[in-house]
């Protein structure tokens, strides 16, 4: 079995707009409890790729697993998610006019334990979880805060933690540190630090320094597929990398 140990496995994936090669030959594959980085110049296919693992877009040839037997190319977008696959968009979306306790409550409606019943009377596993989770999203103090309060870097860890009261395998973020303090890009390489291990994490990002905190290995992506891979020092001294960040 070659896809061993392998949480998320792409291979030889194309993806064509109107004739123009958007994915291009694209492999890549993610191990259980890893934090991956990916980079890429505008253009490159990051938010394409995470269309393809989310269901959202379907690939013109190639493949796509979950784990070592799932071919995710047979499922559609409600199903991935509901497979353990969590996706934050770069926006946080958070229900602005309910608490952030509220916020995360809500986030398990759309678990089908809960979807048939009017009330929601969390189990016991449930609100351990959710206390789990404000401990980790740094919100725990601000339980009762409605969330249209928070500042920006506050409601993009309640979005994150909405995902996590589902307890997802994998999460894909996209940028989840742009338009944050300092030291809020900090603690979101805590929180990340805290979520590596127990769940795998795809992150697009630009910020270079909140990359080398968290991540051991990033890939660079360019013309739809990957251009260089390594630990952030590889890839940037990398002649080629260097190239297209540089030279075009
Ligand atoms: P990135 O997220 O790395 O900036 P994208 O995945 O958004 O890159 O885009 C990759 C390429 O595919 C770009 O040239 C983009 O213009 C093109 N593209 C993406 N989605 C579509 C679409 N729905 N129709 C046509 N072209 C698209």
């Amino acid at each position: 079995d070659t896809t061993h140990g392998r949480i998320l496995y792409l291979e030889d994936v194309n993806v064509s707009f109107d004739g123009f090669k958007a994915i291009n030959g694209l492999s890549l594959d993610i191990a259980p409890g890893e934090l991956r980085c990916i980079i890429g110049p505008n253009g490159a296919g990051k938010t394409t790729m995470m269309d393809i693992i989310t269901g959202k877009t379907r690939p013109d040839s190639g493949q796509v697993y979950f784990g070592s037997t799932i071919d995710l190319l047979r499922y559609r977008e409600a199903e991935i998610a509901a497979m353990g696959i969590g996706r934050k968009f770069q926006k946080p979306t958070v229900f602005e006019h309910l608490s952030v306790f509220e916020n995360l409550e809500l986030a398990l409606a759309t678990d089908k334990r809960v979807r048939h019943s009017m009330v929601f009377a969390l189990t016991g596993e449930e609100k351990d979880r959710l206390g789990e989770v404000l401990h980790t999203i740094h919100l725990a103090d601000s339980a009762a805060r409605q969330a249209g309060n928070l500042s920006h870097g506050q409601k993009q860890w309640l979005e994150i933690g909405m995902l996590l009261m589902q307890d997802p395998k994998l999460l894909l973020l996209d940028e989840p540190v742009a338009g944050m303090t300092d030291e809020e890009t900090e603690r979101t390489a805590q929180l990340f630090l805290t979520l590596k291990g127990k769940h795998s994490l795809m992150v697009v990002e630009h910020d270079m320094s909140f990359i080398r905190t968290i991540s051991e290995k990033v890939t660079v992506l360019c013309d739809g597929s990957v251009l260089a891979e390594g630990t952030l020092d590889q890839v940037q001294a990398d002649e080629r990398v260097i190239e297209v960040y540089l030279g075009r």
